[in-house]
């Protein structure tokens, strides 16, 4: 699904990623570990392109995203992005934050519909070969009515339902992360990355959030997580990603390198973290 091809970024003078390969296949649970300031958040955002890489290609369902020729708007709607600090939009409601990217990108797929048949028409109009047109069978209303319909389903699975109205200020952290990881799952992604979906919560309510991440995961859905959460690694990963100053060092089953890490670096960073 995205085959990463010697990535590399570098801020400036600073080399951040120097030489990333990985393939990540559909289904894949991947846990990146590493020290601080090995490039793990970087590599997330080089892989949804909110950072642009200095090098080397993101084959995403067969597009290279990384190509500056590609818009990447288009792709990134298939890739969904859980942050530490939630991200949630504070002016809207919880079921606005959902609603927003569906609607949003119904409505501009609408509008481009409707542009490109008034030039079929225009088209048909001069010549005898007629153009079919593209059937735009719903309006904003529906698709915001389908939207609304989506969310509420959504908020049922994590049992808030009843928060739908209120403003993520009202919110635990455990609930704000929720919402945002459900938010993604909205949009339908093909895979999503978290980035430390809860190093910003208290320790009770890790938990919550884990076991919706272990929920998807059952699913099937294809996951990347930079997670300092060392017991869901080795309990939900298929691949542990070990990275350090700006490289993949270890890459295998998570009893592979819990068990046997082959690097000294690997085997400093266990003896921390354990
Ligand atoms: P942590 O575990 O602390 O979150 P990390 O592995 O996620 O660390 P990154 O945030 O990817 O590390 O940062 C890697 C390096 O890149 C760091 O040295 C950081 O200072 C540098 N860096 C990251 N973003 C930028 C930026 N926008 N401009 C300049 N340097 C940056
Ligand atoms: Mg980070």
């Amino acid at each position: 699904m995205i085959d990463v091809i010697n990535l590399k970024k570098s801020f400036g003078e600073t080399e951040v990623l120097k030489d990333i390969s990985v393939t990540i296949n559909k289904g894949d649970i991947v846990v990146v570990l590493g020290p601080s300031g090995s490039g793990k958040s970087t590599f997330l955002r080089c892989l949804n392109c909110m950072e642009d890489p200095t090098g080397g290609s993101i084959i995403f369902n067969g597009v290279d995203i990384a190509d500056i020729k590609v818009d990447i708007n288009i792709h990134r709607r298939h890739m969904g992005m859980v942050f530490q600090h939630f991200n949630l939009f504070n002016n809207k409601t919880v079921i606005q934050n959902i609603m927003l990217a569906p609607v949003y990108v119904k409505c501009q797929e609408l509008r481009k519909n409707k542009r490109k048949n008034i030039k079929i028409r225009i088209k048909n109009l001069f010549s005898k070969q007629k153009e079919e047109l593209i059937p735009i069978t719903t309006s904003k209303a529906e698709i915001q009515k389908e939207a609304k319909e989506q969310a509420m389903n959504l908020l049922k699975r994590i049992g808030l339902e009843d928060k739908a109205d209120v403003y993520p200020s009202t919110l635990s952290g455990g609930q704000k992360q929720r919402v945002a990881i459900v938010r993604s799952l909205a949009m339908n992604p093909d895979v999503i990355l978290f980035d430390e979906p809860t190093s910003a919560l208290d320790p009770e309510m890790v938990g919550e959030v884990l076991d919706l991440m272990k929920a998807l995961a059952k699913e099937g859905m294809t996951m990347i997580i930079v997670t300092h959460e060392m017991g869901f690694a080795k309990e939900v990963a298929n691949r542990i990603l070990f990275m350090d100053e700006g490289y993949i060092l270890e890459s295998g089953s998570p009893k592979e390198f819990f068990e046997h890490p082959k690097s000294d670096r690997a085997k400093e960073f266990l003896s921390k973290v354990l």
